[in-house]
């Protein structure tokens, strides 16, 4: 017998028939003598709209209402979910995030898990029956609803996974695995059999949305075995394993690439002591990640151009943090850019091969494709792009590279 948690996202509970699917699923393994954990994604599209409808009552929102408001679409599919199982004979119960609790810090709209209590349902496991659990939400020190950001229900999996010692947490999606690229962008992109956590954790990072990036740090941090795999296919998926365990390493083992960025530049930034920590230390007080950073060199010993990106849905907040300080920072103007798309290679293999920068500045450049900005990890080059040339950059870099299927990767 094993303890699983499966998981499955919105497309794969997208409609009635689907979600039926989903409990024959869960139904085999309790056949097979697991206990079983299940976690669920809103339908399909739901979240979208929900988050479309805050925006469309206000663009800055109050993130506690935001967090009723979106985490609402995962209420249906619990309840759904525990019906179709129970209609199979299965006993099942459903639970949202606070009854369990998912206890997370109060960051709204993208709250991080802390402690998981899973004492009641250990015990409900000991009676045979199934958790169905809504994903992406959680319950806040105020005992407000939080939510876990987009695509937050794989971090819900993986913390009930290792809050609960389960044997193994099988994400289950609308493709087969992680390929080396979307497949969405190019017919191409191949499955990878292994992945290492630390590759998963740059490529989620960089815009790979099949995992979402903290529940491959989580994993990672807690040796949950991750599984990703396909809900409507019987075949095996693609493994997040430890580095050891990969036998061939390739240099560059995937492409990621992430259009929700902005670029923001703040024109004439007095150049003194002091100015970026005050700009980055308030724009992370307001939670507005920041990720490539570039200051251009004084030319006059007075004034800098410092350039930034942000997550696009950070965008007006930023302006809004950068607003307040412009009397006590007196820069003379900033200038954004949402059109932008950020495009990395990832692999562990570049840690002892050198050239994959090089070969990634060519390859755009014989395409005509203009590098706005570039950030470099031990395991990954990034660049920023505008974002009409995104499909056209992935496809060239991912056949320079070797990784289409019919190349010799
Ligand atoms: P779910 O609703 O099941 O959580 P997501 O839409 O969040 O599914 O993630 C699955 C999607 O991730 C795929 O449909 C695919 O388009 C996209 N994706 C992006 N990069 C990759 C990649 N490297 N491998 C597989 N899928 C990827
Ligand atoms: N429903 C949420 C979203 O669409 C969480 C998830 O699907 O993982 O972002
Ligand atoms: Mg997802």
């Amino acid at each position: 017998m094993a303890r699983i948690v499966m998981k499955f996202g919105g497309t794969s509970v997208g409609n009635t028939d689907r979600i039926k699917n989903v409990a024959r699923r869960v139904k085999a393994e309790v056949d097979a003598g697991n206990e079983v954990a299940v976690v669920v994604s809103a339908m399909s599209g739901t979240t979208n709209q929900l988050v479309a409808w805050t925006n469309e009552i206000a663009r800055l929102h109050d993130a506690r209402e935001y967090d009723v408001v979106v985490a609402s679409g995962e209420q249906v599919t619990v309840g759904l979910l525990a019906l179709a199982l129970q209609d199979l004979g299965v006993n099942a119960r459903s639970w949202l995030g606070w009854q369990i609790p998912f206890r997370t810090d109060g960051i709204h709209g993208k709250a991080r898990i802390g402690e998981i209590d899973t004492t009641v349902m250990r015990e409900r496991f000991a009676q045979g029956q199934v958790a169905v659990v809504a994903g992406f939400q959680g319950i806040g020190p105020d005992n407000r609803i939080t939510t876990l950001g987009r695509g937050g229900s794989d971090t819900s999996a993986v913390a009930l996974a290792a809050a609960l010692d389960a044997d193994r947490c099988d994400i289950y999606t609308d493709v087969d695995g992680v390929y080396t690229t979307d497949p969405r962008i190019t017919a191409k992109a191949r499955k990878i059999d292994r992945i290492t956590y630390e590759e998963m954790l740059e490529l989620a990072s960089q815009g790979a949305k099949v995992l979402q990036t903290r529940s491959v740090a989580m994993a990672m941090q807690h040796g949950v075995r991750v599984q990703v795999l396909s809900s409507f296919e019987d075949k095996p998926g693609t493994m997040v394993v430890d580095e050891g365990e990969i036998v061939e390493q390739q240099v560059v083992t995937g492409i990621a690439y992430s259009p929700d960025e902005a670029k923001v530049t703040l024109v004439g930034v007095p150049d003194r002591p002091g100015v970026a920590g005050a700009i980055f230390g308030s724009l992370a007080d307001s939670a507005v990640n920041v990720d490539m950073i570039v200051q251009n060199v004084s030319q006059d010993g007075k004034s800098t151009d410092l350039t930034f990106t942000v997550g696009s849905t950070d965008l007006d907040r930023a302006h809004q943090v950068l607003d307040g300080l412009k009397g006590e920072l007196g820069y003379s103007e900033i200038v954004s850019d949402a059109g932008v798309c950020k495009i990395s290679v990832v692999g562990v293999g570049m840690r002892s091969q050198p050239g994959v920068a090089k070969t990634m500045f060519q390859t755009l450049a014989a395409k005509g494709i203009n590098i706005q900005v570039i950030s470099t990890s031990e395991i990954k080059v990034s660049v920023l792009i505008a974002s009409d040339y995104t499909e056209l950059a992935v496809r060239a870099l991912h056949t320079a590279y070797g990784l289409d299927a019919d190349g010799d990767g």
